[in-house]
């Protein structure tokens, strides 16, 4: 058997990624809850979580810190299954308010916060949980964010005492919205459940099995299980897009394309709809609050798996028209099989990423082919990046002595380590000739 553990391309694709922007060293910790300012400025953290339910990593992905903000879109999403869509639109708006997101601002009239992402939205949305008591209510949100991680949450105490301690702007928000009447349940209660959503412990991998949650349908890729309804995680993520990097929103949706969230212990989460969710962490933020090198870090992935939501693709799916199946054994050559794989459409980073846990699958296969011929016929594009990864596959397979050839009438040679013919007859000859 074949030892393929140090078989990780999409990890070191991440580790490529930080050690490109490990040095920058712009930015500096959150200071204005104390507790966050300790924070180690060198950590830089990287995951990704396929809605297969793999996960890869770089760099101090196990690291624990709170998750701040990032907390907002969820306790959106149970928020909204709480009270429905209507109902949480009565209290809180969708519109991007282009300020800071501690701003003391409220609609005109209403008293209402402009969104969820802004510390007043998140306040009055918190407001909405459902339980008989603070207790009960933070409680939900604590369960509801752990089943999007796929592991049990807790808090981290020290943040939230100093956040409590020093956390005098969100309750004269509080105050604010309950003069206004957009908030009506007592502020120290509700602030408190907001200080302790804020301090929730996480890591790069929660973060980014979080994100695949949303990315994924709301089904958590890791344990299954369904945890925000369809229609609920298509709010949520629209949300996100135009507003989920505060006063940055606009220009993060220019330059990355995403829906995402930042919070100020350094995290970030984004989301590529049907494909992964990312989880980065790096305690520097810039002067709107985002972490520096997880902002640039997010930049460099969308445009290297040509991520952004505008982008103008024809996705075809399914991409794969055939799976790997061995035709019959090749005259005079009783134990040699030689297995044909079609493609078709935009060939991204799911398609490489199934091709990658295959091989996975096949390491212990021992019945492999000799061959495997791959039809690139019916393929429309290929993301330079995903090519790369099937690159690696092709060379992952030819140390095990299969070898691996591509078909196209075209000749565009998109897939370089392999070897290419115009016809699948022509490629299957050159298995049978000695
Ligand atoms: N707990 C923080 C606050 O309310 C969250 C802010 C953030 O992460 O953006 O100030």
């Amino acid at each position: 058997m074949v030892d393929v553990s140090s078989f990780d391309p999409i990890g070191d694709l991440l580790e490529t990624i930080r050690s490109e922007f490990i040095g920058v060293d712009d930015g500096s910790p959150a200071d204005y809850i104390p507790e966050l300012s300790v924070a180690d400025p060198n950590v830089f953290g990287l995951a990704l979580a396929g809605v297969a339910g793999s996960v890869y990593v770089a760099g101090e992905s196990a690291d624990q810190f709170t998750i701040q903000s990032i907390s907002k879109p969820f306790v959106y999403a149970l928020a909204l299954a709480d009270v429905g869509p209507e109902g949480v639109l009565a209290r809180v708006g969708v519109e991007p308010s282009g300020e800071a997101f501690n701003a003391i601002s409220l609609e005109p009239g209403t008293g209402r916060p402009a969104n969820p992402m802004v510390n007043a939205g998140a306040i009055v949305t918190s407001s909405l949980i459902r339980g008989n008591n603070p207790a009960e209510r933070f409680e939900r949100i604590r369960e509801m964010l752990s089943r999007c991680a796929g592991r049990d949450l807790a808090v981290d105490e020290d943040v939230y005492r100093s956040e409590a301690g020093t956390g005098d702007r969100n309750r004269a928000l509080a105050y604010l919205m309950r003069h206004a009447g957009s908030l009506t349940a007592p502020v120290e209660e509700v602030v408190d459940v907001y200080f302790r959503q804020c301090s929730i412990q996480v890591s790069a991998v929660d973060l980014a099995v979080m994100a695949a949650t949303l990315a994924n349908g709301g089904v958590n890729p890791r344990t299954g299980e369904a945890v925000i309804d369809p229609s609920i995680v298509e709010q949520v993520l629209t949300v996100m897009a135009t507003c989920g990097m505060y006063d940055y929103s606009g220009e993060w949706l220019v330059r990355v394309g995403l829906p995402a969230k930042s919070g100020v212990a350094g995290g970030l989460i984004a989301v590529s709809p049907s494909q992964f969710g990312i989880g980065l962490f790096s305690p520097p933020l810039d002067a709107r609050g985002n972490s520096v090198r997880a902002v640039a870090a997010s930049r460099a992935i969308s445009e290297q798996l040509s991520l952004h939501l505008m982008h103008q693709v024809r996705r075809t799916a399914p991409s794969f028209t055939r799976l790997p199946a061995p035709t019959a054994a090749l005259d005079g050559h009783p134990n040699d099989r030689v297995a044909v794989l079609e493609l078709q459409g935009y060939i991204e980073f799911p398609v490489a990423e199934q091709a990658l846990l295959a091989v996975n699958l096949r390491a212990t296969d021992a019945e492999r082919p000799i061959g495997l011929v791959v039809d690139l016929n019916h393929v429309t594009r290929c993301n330079p990046l995903a090519a790369t990864l099937l690159d690696d596959v092709i060379e992952q397979f030819g140390k095990w002595g299969v070898t691996v050839v591509t078909v196209d009438q075209r000749a565009r040679h998109l897939l370089a380590a392999a070897a290419e013919f115009p016809t699948v007859d022509a490629a299957l000859a050159h298995f049978d000739s000695p």
